[in-house]
């Protein structure tokens, strides 16, 4: 027996290999019944985890935007959903980085209303004030030093325990990029 938390969190993972997964195929995949799938997809869709669409699940990508652009501002680079940190504006205008490293360099220049980052292991975003930053992993990302944020500290621990890197808060991470931008130093 899979608890409900199990069978939600492997859908997740599902979708973020696949970005879709049909109902049929998940039901197979955790072995259960249609049903059950569908009410573990409307409670992620709730969450606003995961978008539904006819006949499967399909993992939240960012919010639309009225000019939805897939380049990072600060470095052109594409926006990957696993990494990618918004701005939002009051007016509703959204601005994207390809991670938490351009994100946070962003702000020296910026000022938004609202600001997300995203969970690096279940893609959901998650209010950038609040994320765990992981500085520095053994991990390439788009961008050097490799910055990861977390919604959940324990996940970003564990994280750590495999990986390596630092782990700051959102302040700290701040300081720390704006610093390794003023006196390039190697990592
Ligand atoms: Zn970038
Ligand atoms: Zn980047």
């Amino acid at each position: 027996m899979t608890t409900t938390h199990q069978r939600q969190q492997k859908i997740l993972d599902c979708l973020k290999k696949d970005d879709v997964c049909t109902i049929l195929d998940l039901a197979e995949l955790l072995s259960v019944s249609t049903m059950t799938i569908h009410r573990d997809l409307d409670k992620l869709a709730e969450q606003g985890a995961i978008v539904k669409v006819h006949g499967g699940a399909m993992l939240r990508l960012a919010a639309p935007s009225s000019n939805p652009s897939s380049a990072c501002l600060m470095c052109q680079q594409n926006v990957r959903s696993q990494l990618a940190f918004v701005l939002q504006f009051d007016n509703d205008e959204q601005k994207q980085a390809c991670c938490p490293h351009c994100g946070l360099m962003m702000l020296n220049m910026q000022d938004p209303a609202l600001m997300l980052a995203t969970d690096f292991l279940n893609g959901n975003k998650v209010n950038a004030l609040q994320a765990t930053y992981l500085i520095n992993p053994a991990l390439k990302t788009c961008c050097s030093p490799a910055v990861i944020s977390f919604a959940s500290n324990e996940d970003a621990q564990r994280f750590q325990q495999g990986f390596g890197g630092e782990l700051m808060n959102f302040s700290e991470a701040r300081v720390f990029l704006n610093n390794a931008h003023a006196i390039p130093k190697n990592y």
